[in-house]
């Protein structure tokens, strides 16, 4: 995602109720579910952009927790607006890097992990940056609940292909792969599109999907 600095976003995410406070996130693990008062499951995205996706799916999931999670204030800001525009009580973020996502949740607290449009980290060298990389599945396999799943979403056919071929080592098994998403009725059925699927898809991009969960 290009970067912009939006003056300000620092201190704006730094005071906004919507977003945990920095201080509070060692706090967290094994208290999200009293942080959102209920014991609804719990669903992340981890890389929500400017929040779209997961805005619209805590609207329309009311009964379902979501956490989303943004690494860089200027990127979240955006978010945060849309829930000034739209309180919605069961979502929250996190400004924060995913390679932290252990010192947040407790093990086998998440319900479900949505990475959307990933940064695809072109050079050999940064593979572990990743998110469907092996390293973050490493990560992702103590949170998530036993059971539970993974879902990937991109346009970007060499990431895919990659992030296949990371489950197996990584002993996660894939349920359910496309490589033409936005044509296949059954896997489109509640499908929220993110804002990078929007402008892509509208390009002509076929949208691959896969999901995923790890084995016991
Ligand atoms: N998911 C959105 C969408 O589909 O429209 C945004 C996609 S954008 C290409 C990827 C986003 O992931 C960026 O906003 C980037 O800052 C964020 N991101 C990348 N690596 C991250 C990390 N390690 N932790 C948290 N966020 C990350």
């Amino acid at each position: 995602m290009r970067l912009r600095n939006i003056t300000g976003s620092r201190e704006a995410i730094a005071g906004s109720p919507y977003v945990v406070p920095e201080a509070l996130m060692c706090q967290c693990p094994g208290r999200w579910r009293e942080m959102f008062g209920n014991g609804n499951p719990i669903h992340i995205e981890i890389g929500m952009g400017k929040g779209k996706f997961i805005h619209t799916m805590a609207k329309g999931h009311p009964h379902i927790n979501y956490v989303g999670i943004e690494k860089y204030s200027s990127v979240l800001i955006r978010a945060v607006h849309k829930m000034e525009a739209e309180e919605l009580p069961n979502l929250k973020f996190l400004r924060m890097d995913a390679e932290d996502i252990g010192k947040v949740f407790g093990a086998g607290e998440v319900d479900r992990i949505y990475l959307n449009f990933s940064d695809p980290w072109p050079k050999d060298r940064h593979a572990k940056r990743r998110l469907p990389s092996r390293q973050f599945l490493a990560r992702f396999r103590v949170i998530l609940k036993p059971g539970s799943r993974l879902e990937f979403k991109t346009d970007n056919r060499e990431l895919f292909d990659f992030a296949l071929e990371e489950l197996s080592p990584a002993g996660w098994a894939a349920d359910e792969v496309t490589y033409d998403l936005h044509s296949d009725p059954r896997l489109m059925e509640g499908n929220v599109m993110t804002e990078y699927e929007e402008k892509f898809s509208c390009l002509g991009n076929p949208i691959c999907k896969y999901i995923s969960r790890p084995g016991q």
